[in-house]
């Protein structure tokens, strides 16, 4: 795979698709073994989530399993702005259900505290996460997803749902910014 150049920035090349789907059949693994019901949710959080969690839920091979989806913002262009907006979509009743969050990427950690703790305060009976990307050295608050596909530098990443100003999410494999266009 080549270089990228989209809205004037330019991505290399970093993880490829055969090593994303190897990650998910084991992040699914890990899930699976840790559940103690037949029927879990995934909550899927929107939009960068989508392929990661279609990829996932079909990797867990649980027929009961079920899936919906979430949706905040609190990302602009290529740095975050810190700002958590409004959750959207969770109409399903959560009571007593196991509840796995569906993350692309943990940066900040913002995201993923807001949304544990509703989730609990909606009676979940637990609630994990699972993030195909983790970021430890930007984390600023909460905890390190339970399940992770990959730990990664704080660069800014592109591809597998992941997305520049709304573009290339339907890419294959990741790519990552190059350094020296920071
Ligand atoms: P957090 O609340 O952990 O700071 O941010 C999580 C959200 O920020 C992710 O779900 C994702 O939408 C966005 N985000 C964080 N890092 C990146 C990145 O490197 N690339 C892209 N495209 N989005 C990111």
């Amino acid at each position: 795979m080549n270089e990228l150049t989209i809205n004037g920035l330019t991505f290399e090349p970093y993880l490829k698709e055969s090593d994303i789907q190897k990650q998910v059949q084991r992040v699914a693994s890990e899930i699976r073994a840790s559940l103690t019901t037949d029927n879990p949710l995934l909550l899927c959080v929107l939009n960068g989530a989508f392929v990661f969690a279609a990829d996932l839920l079909r990797a867990l091979d649980m027929p009961e399993a079920e899936i919906s989806f979430v949706r905040f913002k609190s990302y602009e262009g290529t740095s975050s702005t810190g700002e958590i907006k409004q959750l959207i979509g969770l109409t399903e009743d959560i009571t007593g259900r196991e509840v796995v969050i569906v993350e692309d990427i943990v940066d900040t950690g913002l995201t993923a505290v807001k949304l544990r703790e509703l989730l609990v305060s909606h009676g979940a009976k637990s609630v994990v996460m699972a993030a195909l990307l983790f970021k430890p050295a930007s984390i600023t608050v909460g905890q390190k997803p339970e399940f992770v596909g990959f730990e990664i530098p704080s660069r800014f990443i592109i591809g597998y749902g992941l997305d520049l100003d709304g573009k290339v999410r339907g890419l294959r494999d990741i790519m990552v910014l190059k350094e020296n266009e920071k």
